[in-house]
């Protein structure tokens, strides 16, 4: 135990990103980045004029890419709120909405770091189990009178919510925060952005980190009300003004006037799920229907910590959870076609399965 931490941070599990190792070249299927890399207009605005400007502070305020944000969103730019990451917008949302009064909800399954944030800012969470069949017990939200955090597609399942259903929450917890995590909508979900006309404690998060090809640059946003926006706003501004590097900024922009490359890309991840999903299911494992760039699978007769290990000593990595229920499950990101054909090969040589 550390001498110096506050000690309101004992017992404080702090969140386990993906491996990044560095000892060999892997098949990298473990973190859900994008295989694709950042379309050209980014490449050439990063490497623009820009760079000489690191001198200066960038924009706090953000504005020329909130504008184009909200144009493209078909929203005001008082309703969007740029991040260092998406994580940084959940984080400031359980710091600025959440209190020992004010709880939060949200899957038992999902993203690890929901739970990290509550433990962070001493948060009393409501965790609710997914159903047998891994899909979101949805009544289980409706008119709970806490907040909620839900992501829609889920991770790791990649399983999705209906818009109906995210309305249903919405509606049945007024005085409540929502928060609809899309950091996987682009791979075949639908977002809820436009909801935000609708309903004033709905806050949708997105990043730019999965289909936009900039998990490196970290930026993330958010869409929702006026006064929600306002509110997070006051945390980041109480917290670190410039958040978002003048690099990452600009690219951020260039992404939006490329849309078309980004989306021909999540086509392509797409088009890799459905052949990667088909060959599993085929070859016996159990594949959950996936609307994100990842698939969440189970082998019949091998438990998914050797089927993980077996896979990493052979050099593919991809993403194993210790976690009870979903010990025996392995979430694979989509890869390039070539990546994928070197993990089905993998694969079938370590199970003797084969499609
Ligand atoms: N939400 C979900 C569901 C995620 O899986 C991730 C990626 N780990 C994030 C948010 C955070 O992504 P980022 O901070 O890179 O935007």
């Amino acid at each position: 135990m550390s001498r110096f931490l506050s000690k309101r941070f004992d017992g404080l599990e702090e969140y386990v990103p993906g491996e990044q190792p560095r000892d060999m070249k892997y098949v990298k299927l473990n973190t859900n980045e994008s295989p694709y890399p950042p379309s050209p207009l980014v490449l050439k605005r990063v490497n623009s004029d820009e760079v000489k400007k690191l001198n200066l502070y960038p924009d706090p305020d953000c504005k020329s890419l909130r504008d184009k944000l909200a144009e493209f969103y078909g929203v005001l730019p008082e309703n969007v709120f740029i991040s260092n990451g998406s994580d940084e917008i959940l984080s400031f949302s359980f710091m600025a909405f959440c209190d020992g009064e004010k709880k939060i909800a949200f899957p038992d399954i999902s993203y690890g770091f929901y739970k990290v944030y509550g433990d962070l800012y001493g948060l009393d969470c409501t965790v609710i189990p997914l159903k047998d069949d891994f899909s979101i017990d949805v009544d289980e939200y409706c008119g709970i009178n806490k907040n909620v955090v839900i992501a829609n597609p889920n991770a790791p399942t990649g399983m999705s919510v209906s818009l109906d259903d995210v309305e249903k929450i919405l509606r049945s917890n007024p005085d409540n925060i929502v928060i609809i995590d899309e950091a996987y909508v682009d791979f075949g979900g639908t977002s809820c952005i436009p909801l935000i006309k609708k309903y004033d404690n709905l806050l949708v998060v997105r990043t730019y980190s999965k289909s936009r090809s900039m998990a490196g640059a970290r930026l993330g946003f958010s869409i929702a009300s006026k006064e929600i926006t306002a509110d997070l706003n006051k945390i980041k501004y109480s917290t670190n003004p410039y958040n978002i590097n003048r690099l990452t900024l600009i690219a951020g922009e260039a992404a939006l006037d490329e849309n078309h490359y980004y989306e021909d890309a999540a086509n392509k991840i797409i088009k890799t799920r459905t052949r990667l999903s088909n060959a599993l299911i085929n070859a016996g494992f159990t594949v959950l229907p996936s609307d994100a760039n990842f698939i969440f699978v189970r082998c019949p007769d091998m438990d998914g910590e050797t089927l993980y290990l077996e896979l990493k000593k052979r050099g593919v990595l991809v993403r194993h959870f210790k976690t009870e229920r979903i010990k025996d499950y392995l979430r694979i990101s989509i890869g390039t076609d070539e990546q994928i054909d070197i993990l089905l090969e993998k694969i079938f040589e370590i199970t003797g399965r084969k499609a």
